[in-house]
């Protein structure tokens, strides 16, 4: 277990996205130890603008210290506006084995859902069993895109194993909460072989499934048949969610 070294103070905290897991976010760290490889597209952003300088730095997180107190601000003046509020777009609120940002995450969908907002949550670290005593409007997701350990290790590399999130998630949807799966980015056979139905039978439990292709990869780009093949991985996942009476989205740009 771990805590983050560094801390940063903000001036604000809630930001309208435009993407299409919430209307509005939070990201109550800067940096993310999971360094994940695909690239990751927040890294190459902070480092762009200048919030990190390297991805050893990216890799060391920075809490933001004054993030409770921004939201008692702020809440009152966007809670009227917000349908849903996502954690999180530029870091990860279930960083694996970091006890402080787990802790504040949930401190943060408290204070939401006290405000009668319901939090959609993506991680790739382990949901805590805590999630299941908040609001039943609340939605818990993963992303999956594996179900092969070396390959978390290459891509994703100081993320939570791929058995102990999906444990965490149907941990969760058996206490009865809304469950969902991220199986984004999805890596072409060039970068990765591996079958796809395994991975689907894996979280056949779930409420929702969305699939996503691989971008900002040179090794996608090569990839000469990955518009069929990411056509026909999207038509399987339609396939097995409709059987299921699982919702199902695939993401923009990911059928061509
Ligand atoms: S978990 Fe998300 S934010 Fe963290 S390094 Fe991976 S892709 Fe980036």
């Amino acid at each position: 277990m771990s805590t983050c070294k560094k801390s940063i103070t903000r001036k604000s905290l809630i930001y309208k996205t435009n993407v299409e897991y919430g209307d509005y976010t939070v990201n109550h760290v800067q940096g993310c130890f999971h360094g994940c490889q695909y690239p990751c597209y927040a890294y190459l952003m902070a480092r762009r603008f200048g919030k990190v300088a390297s991805y050893e730095e990216w890799i060391e997180p920075s809490i933001v210290n004054n993030a409770l107190e921004l939201l008692d601000k702020e809440i009152p003046k966007f809670k009227d506006k917000i349908t849903s509020l996502h954690l999180c777009f530029t870091t990860d609120p279930f960083m694996y084995n970091y006890t402080d940002v787990c802790k504040m995450s949930v401190e943060i969908i408290k204070k939401f859902n006290a405000n009668n907002i319901a939090c959609s949550v993506l991680t790739k670290g382990i949901l805590p069993d805590i999630l299941a005593n908040l609001s039943t409007k609340n939605v818990y997701g993963i992303t999956l895109i594996s179900l092969d350990e070396s390959f978390r290790k290459d891509m994703e590399p100081n993320s939570a194993p791929y058995h102990e999130r999906i444990e965490s998630l149907k941990k969760l949807h058996n206490k009865g909460c809304k469950t969902w799966v991220s199986i984004e980015p999805y890596p072409t056979p060039n970068i990765f072989k591996q079958d796809f139905l395994p991975i689907l039978k894996s979280i056949g439990f779930v409420d929702k499934i969305i699939f996503g292709r691989l971008n900002y990869n040179k090794d996608v780009t090569s990839y000469k048949q990955r518009d069929s093949f990411y056509n026909t991985l999207a038509q399987q996942t339609i396939d097995f969610c409709n059987d299921r009476n699982i919702a199902c989205h695939i993401k923009n740009g990911t059928v061509k």
